[in-house]
């Protein structure tokens, strides 16, 4: 085995939790600390939401009195205070995989190529995913072209100005479908319909009076509970119950699901059926000295509350390691 690298806490993943967790850890007083992140930047899903001049705000600051901020300006806000601390930042360095009992990671960084750290603790802050539509069930049909994901429609509204769809349709009725249907409209298209397998819309009613400012999708609850997509090559509808709903353009949405991969190759208890990591007493994990903080805990939780969950989860590593 290659060196390994000696840290008195490791932080795998720098979106709003990570970063909770680093400064709160700073704070306490505690010297070696590396956040590790994939990607190129701070601020995990936040910073997919580009600043856009009429763009839509889709982060709520409770610190700040619930003002609605873009995704980018909350992901900057979290690299300032990143910043300020003396954490190692390792960037484009994904963890691959996790030794828990000696408390090993394994990652590939730009510099060394794969190297190993150690640590007396760890913090798995890996956010969540969207459920896939196999992993929904109730979405059948084919898989043509011009289905998207939120990550996937993010990157081409926000990261190439590029407008995928004219008149989208959107499977999955919680704020982050409410978001992307907002998104759309402000990027010139129509109006979009919203589905999913409810009666009501999962999106609060204070969400969607926010929305309103965008846009007013027409919202579809299935009472048959299954939807079939259409269209051979290019996605051209949905059917409802025998009623065709057409469209040029489908994103999935929302239903979240933890990365808790790493946890679960690397022997840490994971429930199978919703994929969270078994937390103990104060955020410990099945193995000690193991932490989970932020969306990996499961559940829908906005950037603000995983941030200052991180700062909690800070709390337990400094108790623990005192
Ligand atoms: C698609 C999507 C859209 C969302 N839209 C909104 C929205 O509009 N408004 C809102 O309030 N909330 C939204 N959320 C909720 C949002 O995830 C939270 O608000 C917040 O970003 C969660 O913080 P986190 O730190 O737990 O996870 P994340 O923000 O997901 O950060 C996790 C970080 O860990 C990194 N990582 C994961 N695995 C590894 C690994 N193996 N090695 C290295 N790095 C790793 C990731 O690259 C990522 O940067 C959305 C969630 C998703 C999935």
């Amino acid at each position: 085995m290659n060196s390994v690298k000696h840290f008195n806490v490791l932080i795998i993943g720098a979106g709003p939790a990570g970063v909770g967790a680093a400064v709160a850890l700073t704070k306490r007083g505690i010297k070696s600390i590396a956040i590790i992140e994939r990607s190129d930047k701070i601020g995990g899903i936040p910073s997919f939401y580009k600043k856009k001049k009429g763009g839509v705000r889709t982060f709520v600051r409770w610190s700040r009195g619930g003002i609605p901020v873009f995704g980018e300006d909350y992901a900057q806000w979290l690299e300032k205070q990143l910043i300020k601390t003396k954490v190692q930042i390792e960037l484009q360095s994904q963890v691959l995989n996790i030794d828990a009992k000696k408390k090993i990671l394994t990652l590939v960084s730009p510099e060394e190529g794969e190297v190993n750290y150690s640590a007396d603790a760890i913090v798995m802050a890996c956010g969540s995913r969207e459920e896939t539509p196999a992993e929904r069930g109730w979405i059948a049909g084919s898989r043509p072209v011009r289905v998207f994901y939120t990550k996937q429609l993010l990157r081409l509204l926000d990261g190439n100005h590029l407008l995928p769809m004219n008149n989208p349709l959107i499977i999955g009725s919680d704020v982050i479908g409410y978001a992307a249907a907002a998104k759309l409209k402000a990027a010139g298209a129509s109006e979009a319909v919203i589905v999913d397998n409810c009666s009501r819309p999962k999106c609060s009613f204070f969400e969607r009076l926010y929305f309103r400012i965008w846009s007013n999708p027409d919202y579809q609850g299935l009472s048959a509970k299954s939807i079939e997509v259409t269209g051979i090559k290019t996605a051209s509808g949905v059917n409802l119950n025998g009623k065709n709903i057409p469209c040029d353009g489908i994103v999935i949405c929302g239903e979240l699901i933890p990365n808790s991969e790493l946890a679960l190759n690397g022997d840490i208890k994971v429930e199978l059926h919703s994929r969270k990591p078994v937390v103990a007493k104060d955020y410990q994990l099945s193995e000690p000295g193991w932490f989970a903080a932020g969306n990996i805990l499961g559940g829908f939780h906005g950037a603000e509350w995983c941030y200052f969950n991180g700062q909690r989860v800070a709390r337990a590593v400094a108790n623990y390691l005192s």
